[in-house]
């Protein structure tokens, strides 16, 4: 940091460049703030359940992508004590295509917490906030400044990327990340924190884009050291990534003759806890494939699993997947094995479906008519009705 202070610093003396001032970034603000559903109108107080809300939904996620799921949970939960009240499962399911599911259990979590913790209403103070599940430093700050107009500045990467760009920061994220903090905090004005730290947000997403920054448009272009250098692509510094190792696994996709395929809920704790899947094996670096059908359910002594060319690929956090897809077509008098349940196709949209899980019935569904279902029958089901059904059922994956 201090290096890169220092930078900033010599080129303020020598282009005599005056530092960002947030004066100018909020009459920025002021002509061009954009009109998200979540933000407050001019004049009018910000509601701190939705300033949660829609904070929440759009970690790793994007403005379009969110706004739909933001209309339909305000929609069913309107006040967090609505929120605090529904099931876990239901909330699941609304989230289901959005990502990231650890969001919706601590959504939920969090919703119940401020009822029995706060009466149903949000603290007001970034130490009680930062207390909630799924709340942590950056949501405080954003709720802190966006509801209640305390003096804090929620760092993001759009943030991060503005701040290491005006001051030319050289250190590498995510080590960078205390020193950007500071510098974002130095730029805070004695008055107006939340529209403070809606400009930046609104500067980063629209002007300070990754590539090819709008920088003539810039409120702080005069004041901007990568702007004066004329490497503002090369901010924010970034240690190379490390990504990890593939893991591999089967995913099993039972198609049964009446149109229903069979899926189980994941165990409550770990990765998409209590998610609904396909039966699969375990997702390993040394998978065995030629071993995988051992771990097929168990529906039928002469069933046949037909491995699908090619493999369905996922990429969370901190691993890649590649899943190997088996079907199977069974008769519509299967049952179903303990802890599962056949599920209607036309259903699908209503289940706690991960996207990966969407990508693997959308492989295994988009097959040409092969599935050798039971003949003749009003409950069989060809390839093509398959595959209409599971894209009407669900929406794009990502
Ligand atoms: S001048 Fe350009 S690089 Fe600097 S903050 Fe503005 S948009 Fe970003």
């Amino acid at each position: 940091m201090v290096g890169a202070m220092t930078v900033a610093a010599r080129l303020r003396r020598r282009k005599k460049i005056d530092g960002p001032d947030a004066a100018d970034l909020l009459a920025w603000y002021d002509r061009h703030a954009r009109i998200l559903p979540w933000r407050a109108r001019r004049g009018e107080r910000a509601d701190p359940y939705r300033v949660w809300l829609s904070e929440i939904m759009l970690q790793q996620t994007t403005v379009k992508a969110v706004g739909p799921y933001y209309a339909r949970f305000l929609l069913r939960w309107p006040t967090v004590k609505a929120l605090a009240k529904a099931s876990l499962d239901d909330v699941l399911r609304a989230w289901a295509g959005l990502g990231y599911y650890a969001r919706a259990r601590n959504l939920h979590a969090c919703a119940k917490a401020v009822v029995e913790r706060h009466g149903g209403q949000f603290p007001d103070d970034i130490g009680t906030l930062r207390a909630l599940p799924g709340v942590g430093t950056y949501t405080a700050a954003a709720m802190a400044a966006i509801a209640f107009d305390l003096p804090a500045v929620p760092v993001d990467g759009n943030v991060e990327r503005v701040v290491s760009r005006l001051f030319a920061v050289e250190a590498e994220l995510p080590a960078a990340k205390p020193a950007i903090r500071e510098l974002a905090a130095s730029l805070l004005p004695l008055q107006r924190a939340g529209d403070f730290a809606q400009a930046l947000m609104d500067l980063g997403a629209t002007i300070c884009s990754p590539k090819r920054p709008a920088c003539a448009l810039c409120p702080w272009n005069h004041a901007c050291a990568a702007n004066a250098r004329g490497d503002q692509e090369t901010f924010p510094r970034k240690a190379p990534k490390r990504e990890g190792r593939v893991r591999r696994g089967a995913a099993f996709v039972a198609l049964r003759g009446d149109g229903r395929v069979l899926l189980r809920r994941r165990p409550a704790k770990g990765l998409l806890a209590s998610m609904m899947e396909v039966p699969g094996t375990e997702w390993t670096h040394d998978f065995k494939e030629n071993l995988a059908r051992e771990s097929a359910p168990a529906l039928r002594a002469d069933l046949r699993w037909r491995r699908l060319p090619g493999v369905v690929r996922h990429v969370f956090t901190h691993f890649p997947l590649e899943l190997a897809v088996f079907i199977a077509p069974v008769p519509h008098t299967t049952s179903a094995p303990k802890g599962a349940r056949w599920v209607k196709l036309g259903d699908l949209r209503n289940e706690a479906l991960p996207n990966l899980m969407r990508k693997v019935l959308v492989h295994a569904l988009d097959r040409p008519p092969e599935f050798p279902l039971p003949p003749p029958s009003k409950h069989l089901v060809s390839a093509q009705v398959c595959r209409a059904a599971c894209a009407d059922a669900l929406p794009p994956c990502d």
